[in-house]
């Protein structure tokens, strides 16, 4: 492969007062660099992508844990496929899979492990049977908001434990969305007090719900299928979701009353991108770094549609279907979170790595709380005494 001396090149090489003072010619002569196809390439010739690998077409196929489609969860991985297509030219070709299409929801981990399929979307708490501090990636009772979470996962080493987490598993995970603060949850009984959640039957996964059970609550584990179903017959009492724009797609007013808000138990829901290790590695660097940046580019897009689409949808919810907002009370609040500390704490000790994951979260968590109170939580509170005046 004949190397030769480009304009860009010389640019940042020879050139470099002339196209200081000259901002002129830089533009012209990256147009030209561009037009010429030339690549920067190091002495070494390092990073310098193999010649047939601009030509290589990858078909992939995606799993997911949504229903296909489903607005806010399931539409992430279909802008995830659209963007690497028209990104790659259509060198990286994925085709999306809704749960139970290919494999069924609760499947995914296990499929993009053993390379049933390349990709998969879903979130780290489906997998706590598996791998309990898996659940640190996805969202802690009481723990980070998204920001803060997205903070700890690119900035303060928790991506690389999220990393050495799933490497025995041959899967290397991407953060791909975030719910932000979901709802407390849809309910058909009122929460007074903390005797209220004596024997509630819920239906509330995952950490969320072992902090119910030791609450009194009787927390169940449902497939989302199943939810509207159990909440009509009264099997369940109440049922957490994710927010206003995704709970109104799936009609759960039509069967619950109440809707209490904060959700407590899920303050920031990261959700993930699987990849099987072997099927990375195959891929040049090039298709390798429009994955890492289109993930990252979907993790913030979620954030921003919910944001953009939960206070119409809450609007809806309220005054074209009767439906109740409520806070829960004080000392639910108090109750569930003292029970929360000393949980997650526990569930944390399976071995030396959940240790590690559960101290690096915690003395983020408190860094970054620090600050946030005289910044975010500061602000949010002047502006609310502000409007309110
Ligand atoms: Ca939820």
């Amino acid at each position: 492969r004949q190397r030769q001396m480009c304009i860009r090149d010389r640019l940042f090489k020879g050139d470099v007062l002339r196209v200081f003072f000259h901002g002129r010619i830089i533009s012209v002569a990256i147009v030209l660099a561009f037009l010429v196809g030339c690549t920067p390439s190091s002495e070494d010739g390092e990073g310098v992508a193999p010649a047939n690998s601009s030509s290589q077409v990858f078909r992939w196929k995606m799993i997911t844990t949504w229903p296909k489609n489903l607005p806010g969860l399931g539409v992430a991985p279909e802008r995830l496929a659209d963007h690497l297509r028209v990104m790659s030219n259509g060198r990286l070709d994925i085709k999306v899979y809704g749960a139970g299409e290919l494999v069924g929801g609760m499947e995914v981990f296990d499929a993009v492990s053993q390379g049933t399929a390349e990709m998969g979307h879903g979130a780290a708490y489906y997998w706590r049977g598996k791998i309990p501090a898996a659940q640190m990636f996805a969202t802690v009772p009481f723990g980070m908001t998204a920001q803060e979470m997205n903070g700890w996962l690119h900035y303060g080493g928790g991506l690389e434990l999220w990393r050495e987490l799933y490497k025995p598993f041959d899967i290397v995970p991407f953060t791909t969305g975030n719910s932000g603060v979901q709802m407390g949850g849809w309910f058909n009984k009122e929460i007074l007090s903390v005797d209220d959640l004596q024997g509630l039957k819920m239906r509330i996964p995952g950490l969320g719900g072992e902090v119910l059970a030791r609450a009194g609550g009787s927390p169940q584990q449902l497939p989302l299928a199943e939810v509207y179903t159990a909440l009509q017959t009264g099997v369940i009492d109440a049922t957490e979701l994710v927010g206003p724009y995704n709970d109104l797609a799936q009609s759960i007013h039509t069967v619950a009353k109440y809707y209490y808000y904060p959700g407590w138990h899920e303050p920031g829901s990261t959700l993930e991108t699987l990849i099987n290790k072997g099927a990375w590695e195959s891929l040049p660097p090039d298709l390798q770094e429009m994955i890492a940046v289109a993930t990252r580019a979907i993790n913030e897009d979620m954030l921003s549609e919910f944001t953009a689409k939960n206070n119409a949808a809450l609007d809806v919810l309220i005054e074209e279907h009767g439906v109740e907002l409520r806070a829960f009370p004080e000392d639910v609040i108090y109750k569930l979170r003292e029970i929360s500390k000393g949980l997650v704490k526990e569930s944390m000790q399976e071995n030396d790595l959940s240790r590690r994951i559960y101290s690096s979260y915690m003395e983020f968590l408190e860094s970054v709380e620090n600050y946030h109170r005289i910044s975010e939580q500061a602000f949010l509170e002047a502006r609310a005494d502000a409007s309110t005046n």
